[in-house]
C-alpha cells in the first residue's frame, strides 16, 4: 500500500477511495456502485435524480430567497417570550410574513440530533423560494439518495428501525415549543398567554409514544413498505414559514385584515403544488380515460392511475385495487351501506357505530336500519370525549355484523383507539369501516396495519380538491360485493340479457369520474408525503397543546372534549355569548373558524350543547395565530 504525500504511513486519497468503493460494491444492493469521481466529496452532496419525485406537473419555483430557518411562524421566538413581546400577525414587522422574521429571533436553535450532515440545522439560506422548490433543488435530500442506493425493499427490511414514531425525531420546533410551553401560565387569566407567564410543572402528554394508530410499529411487510416509513426518518427540517408560500390564500385579506385559517376541520387550504397540477392536467392531459385511442387519453389515464397509486402508497394498501375513487367520505360510506350492507345485513343484524360519529356515519346506516330491520348500538363516551372500550366491549355479540367509527371525532378532535376498535370487532366477527375524514391531515394511516376492511376520507381535507374521495377496501370484499352503480367503464361486457362487471376499482367507478381532481389529489399526498406525515403529526400536537393551554386561560370558557389523544380540534363555548358571536367576532379579526353542530349533533349533545366554536389546525398554522385567537377571547371577556 502506498502512502500520501505527507508520507505518514496513511493510505493516500486514492487508495482510499478504491477501497471505499470495494465496500459500497459489496454492500447491499450495491449500495452506491461508484464513489463520487470529485476528490473529498461526500455521499450527501451528491446531486439528486429529481424525476423521483414523479413530478409530471411543472413545478413554478419562484426566484425569491427563502428566508433563514426558523420555526414556529413567528409566534414562539424564546427570544420573544423572554422579552415580553408578543409577534403581532398583523404587525408587518414581526408577521410570518416577514422574510426578515427570523433573523429577528437570533436565540432559535437549530435542529438537533440529526446525524446527517446533510440536515445540519439551518436550512441553507441560498434555496430558492419554496418547499417544493427547496425539497426538488437541494443536493441534501437522504431520501433521495436513499432511494438510489438502496432500493424500496432493502429500506423494508426492517421497519422498526426506520419508522419513527411523531416526537423521536428531533426538529426545531421541539426544543422551541417546548421551552414556550414551559412558560406558558396556566394561572393567570386574561393574559395574554406565553410571553408572561410563569413555567408551568404539568407534563404534556405526548400520546404518539404509547399509540402506534394503526402503524406498523413492528411489523414487517417486506413487499410494501409504509411511505410514512420511509418519510418519517428522513424528511428534511419542517419550517412553518416556508410550507406557509406554498398556499397563496393564507396570504389574503379579510375585514382588511390577513387571513387566520383556523377552519381545518371543514376543509384544508390548497398548496399551490395542487393548484398548478390541476391546471397543467386542463392544460395539457384533458380527455377521458381508459377508453381511447389517442395520446391525451393515455396522459390523463396515467395522470388519474398514477393518483391511485399514490393513494395506495399514502394508506400502505396492499394493491391499487383497492382504491375507489368517488367524491368524498360521505359518497364511500353510502357506497358501503348500499351495496355491502343491503346485500349482506338482514333483519336483526347490529350495527355499532360510536357516539362521536358525523352525520355521514350515521345516517346511511339509519336508512339501511329502517329498510332492513337492523338495530344500531352506539358506543358511550366518557366525560372527556373518549369512546368507553369496556361499553364497547359488551355491545359486541353475535348479531354484530358492522363496527363503523371515526379515528379522529370532528366535533371534539378525540382520537380513537383505532386498532384496538377494529380487533375487537374482528374477534367478534363483525366488518369494520374506519371514517378518517379527520385523520389522514394529521396522522399517518397505514390501513394494513389497522386491518379495517374499508377506510374512507375526503380530499379536500387533506389540501387536495373538493368533490374527490376515497374508499380503500379490501380486495376480496370489494370483489365480492355488487355494484351500486352501473353504467359505463365498470363493465366487461354488456348484452341486453347480462351484464358482466369488472373486478374492482372499475366496478365501483361507473360512468366519468372526477379526473382533474383525482389527479390533484394525487399532488396533495405528494406534499404532504414530502413534508412527512409524522412530522405534521409531531409539529401539530406542540400547537394542539399550546393551543390547549392558552384557551383554558379565558375566562368563562369550556373545552368540549379534553381527551389526552387529540388531533386538530378545539371545541369550546364561552359563558354569555352564543358560538355564532364568538365566530363573528373572531371573524372580524380575519380569523375563520366553525361555530355551530359542527353535523355531530349527537355527540354535542352528550356534553349538554347544541353547537361550539371550533378552531382547527393544520400544519401551516402558528402560535402567532394562535395567539390572536386568544388574545380576540380575551378581549371580548374584558
Ligand atoms: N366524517 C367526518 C369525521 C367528517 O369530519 C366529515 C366532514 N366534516 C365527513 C365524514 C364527511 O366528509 P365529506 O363532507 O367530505 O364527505
Amino acid at each position: 500500500m502506498s502512502t500520501n504525500i505527507n508520507n505518514d504511513n496513511l493510505p493516500s486519497p486514492q487508495e482510499l477511495e478504491a477501497l471505499a468503493n470495494q465496500l459500497f460494491k459489496a454492500g447491499p444492493g450495491g449500495f452506491l456502485s461508484e464513489l463520487p469521481s470529485q476528490k473529498g466529496a461526500d455521499i450527501f452532496s451528491i446531486a439528486p435524480d429529481i424525476s423521483l419525485f414523479n413530478t409530471s406537473a411543472p413545478v413554478n419555483a419562484p426566484a425569491q430567497q427563502a428566508p433563514p430557518s426558523t420555526i414556529g411562524g413567528g409566534g414562539i421566538s424564546p427570544s420573544a417570550v423572554n422579552q415580553g413581546n408578543a409577534v403581532n400577525l398583523q404587525d408587518p414587522q414581526t408577521s410570518f410574513a416577514d422574510p426578515n422574521l427570523s433573523s429577528q429571533s437570533p436565540s432559535l436553535s437549530p435542529a438537533t440530533g440529526y446525524s446527517q450532515p446533510a440536515f445540519g440545522g439551518q436550512l441553507p439560506v441560498q434555496l430558492n423560494g419554496d418547499y417544493e422548490s427547496y425539497l426538488k433543488k437541494t443536493d441534501l435530500i437522504p431520501d433521495v439518495l436513499l432511494r438510489q442506493n438502496f432500493g424500496v425493499e432493502q429500506l423494508s427490511a426492517a421497519p422498526q428501525d426506520l419508522f419513527h414514531l411523531p416526537y423521536q425525531q428531533d426538529q426545531h420546533f421541539d426544543t422551541e415549543l417546548k421551552k414556550v410551553l414551559e412558560q406558558i401560565s396556566t394561572s393567570a387569566p386574561g393574559s395574554s398567554g406565553i410571553f408572561n407567564g410563569a413555567p408551568t410543572t404539568t407534563a404534556v402528554p405526548f400520546y404518539f409514544l404509547n399509540d402506534t394508530h394503526g402503524l406498523p410499529a413492528v411489523k414487517a411487510d417486506k413487499a410494501q413498505p409504509s411511505k410514512a416509513g420511509i418519510s418519517g426518518i428522513i424528511t428534511p427540517p419542517f419550517d412553518v414559514n416556508i410550507i406557509r408560500r406554498d398556499f397563496p390564500i393564507l396570504q389574503e385579506q379579510v375585514n382588511g385584515k390577513q387571513l387566520v385559517w383556523l377552519d381545518n376541520a371543514a376543509t384544508t387550504q390548497k398548496p399551490k403544488q395542487v393548484i398548478d397540477r390541476i391546471s397543467y392536467f386542463y392544460k395539457h392531459e384533458n380527455s377521458n380515460i381508459h377508453r381511447a385511442a389517442h395520446e391525451l387519453a393515455a396522459r390523463a389515464t396515467d395522470a388519474y392511475e398514477g393518483a391511485r397509486k399514490k393513494v395506495q402508497q399514502f394508506l400502505n394498501a396492499g394493491s391499487i385495487n383497492e382504491i375507489i375513487f368517488v367524491r368524498g367520505a360521505t359518497e364511500a360510506i353510502n357506497l358501503v351501506a348500499k351495496s355491502w350492507g343491503d346485500q349482506n345485513l338482514n333483519a336483526g343484524d347490529e350495527i355499532i357505530v360510536s357516539h362521536l360519529e358525523h352525520h355521514a356515519n350515521i345516517v346511511p346506516w339509519q336508512q339501511l336500519a329502517a329498510k332492513k330491520s337492523l338495530k344500531i348500538k352506539v358506543i358511550p363516551v366518557d366525560d372527556d370525549g373518549q369512546v368507553l372500550i369496556d361499553e364497547y366491549v359488551k355491545l359486541l355479540g353475535p348479531r354484530t355484523k358492522l363496527v363503523s367509527f371515526t379515528q379522529v371525532s370532528n366535533a371534539l378532535g378525540t382520537v380513537t383507539p383505532a386498532a384496538q376498535i377494529v380487533q375487537l370487532a374482528h374477534l367478534a366477527g363483525a366488518k369494520v369501516l374506519v371514517d378518517g375524514a379527520q385523520s389522514v391531515s394529521h396522522m399517518p394511516v397505514d390501513v394494513r396495519a389497522l386491518d379495517a376492511d374499508w377506510f374512507v376520507f375526503s380530499g379536500h381535507k387533506v389540501f387536495g380538491p373538493t368533490g374527490i374521495g376515497v374508499l380503500y377496501g379490501k380486495e376480496y370484499l370489494l370483489n365480492e360485493t355488487q355494484p351500486w352503480q352501473g353504467g359505463g367503464n365498470m363493465i366487461k361486457d354488456v348484452t341486453f340479457e347480462h351484464t358482466q362487471y369488472h373486478d374492482a376499482p372499475g366496478r365501483f367507478e361507473a360512468g366519468t369520474g372526477n379526473i382533474a381532481d383525482a389527479v390533484g389529489l394525487g399532488a396533495a399526498i405528494d406534499y404532504v408525503t414530502r413534508l412527512g406525515m409524522p412530522l405534521i403529526a409531531q409539529y401539530e400536537h406542540y400547537l394542539l397543546v399550546y393551543a390547549t393551554q392558552l384557551l383554558k386561560e379565558v375566562k368563562g370558557i369550556r373545552l368540549i372534549g379534553t381527551a389526552p389523544e387529540k388531533a386538530s380540534v378545539l371545541s369550546f363555548v364561552l359563558d354569555g355569548y352564543k358560538t355564532e358571536d364568538v365566530g363573528a367576532a373572531l371573524n372580524q379579526q380575519g380569523i375563520a373558524v366553525r361555530s355551530g353542530h359542527h353535523c355531530a349533533q349527537p355527540i354535542l349533545r352528550r356534553f349538554g350543547v347544541e353547537s361550539t366554536v371550533r378552531p382547527s389546525l393544520a400544519f401551516y398554522n402558528t402560535c402567532a395565530e394562535i395567539d390572536l385567537l386568544v388574545n380576540t377571547l380575551h378581549s371580548l371577556k374584558r
